[in-house]
């Protein structure tokens, strides 16, 4: 009664185009739902991440969701869930997102998830890792298992907007270490992260992983901006 008399006062409103929310939706509107820019890469139909990582690193799979744009539905939703503390909505597009690999019989491919590690500092300020529920929902419909703590970031990085390509390839090594070797070790890993830009953070960690012997290493990203 209480809850329902505030949500008259408040009502819940679509991260994305901010319209009062009906009943059934949840953090977004059926109208901004569908009009998500999937990137439809488990159909094989969307190449920027392999062109991102040619002739750096070799995934075993390489999967985004959404297609990033400023300014656009999606940088709303990747505000919420970075800035926001929406985790639940990021639950939900992990579970939308390993849903439609599912589909193209990806469930139980993959032993282990690795949200990409902040720098502890900047976990203690937001209180969790963004990345970590985007993997909580691709392992509810995929299978397999969120390890949080097997790879921590030993630095974080300074600003590199204004440094060129290249420049912050080399700017980002070593930014990672694997705690657990033994745990990774013949595994079927997936690294997890919400947006890719440049893709040197997951070069770093995959890199790191690698050194410690896994089955194979796949990347998903929730949103990736085409530069
Ligand atoms: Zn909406």
């Amino acid at each position: 009664m209480f809850k329902a008399f505030l949500q008259l006062l408040f009502p819940d409103v679509c991260v994305a185009c901010k319209e009062p929310l009906v009943a059934q939706e949840k953090h977004l509107c059926t109208d901004c739902m569908f009009d998500l820019p999937k990137t439809d890469s488990h159909k094989g139909l969307y190449h920027v991440l392999e062109n991102r990582f040619a002739g750096r690193i070799m995934p075993q799979y390489q999967f985004a969701y959404l297609k990033f744009k400023k300014a656009s539905n999606v940088q709303h939703i990747m505000h919420a869930i970075k800035y926001g503390g929406n985790q639940e909505l990021g639950q939900m597009l992990g579970r939308w997102f390993g849903a439609d690999l599912n589909e193209v019989g990806f469930a139980n491919t993959f032993d282990v998830y690795i949200p990409i590690p902040l720098h502890k500092k900047r976990q203690l300020e937001r209180g969790y890792n963004q990345a970590t529920c985007i993997a909580e929902g691709l392992a509810e419909s995929l299978g397999g298992i969120v390890l949080e703590n097997a790879v921590q970031r030993v630095r974080a990085t300074e600003s590199q907007v204004r440094k060129k390509r290249m420049e912050r390839f080399e700017n980002v090594e070593k930014l990672f270490e694997v705690i657990t070797p033994e745990i990774l070790e013949n595994k079927r890993i997936v690294i997890v992260d919400d947006t890719l830009t440049t893709g040197a953070t997951i070069e770093s960690c995959f890199e790191a992983i690698k050194a410690v012997n896994p089955k194979e290493i796949s990347i998903m990203v929730l949103a990736c901006a085409e530069q």
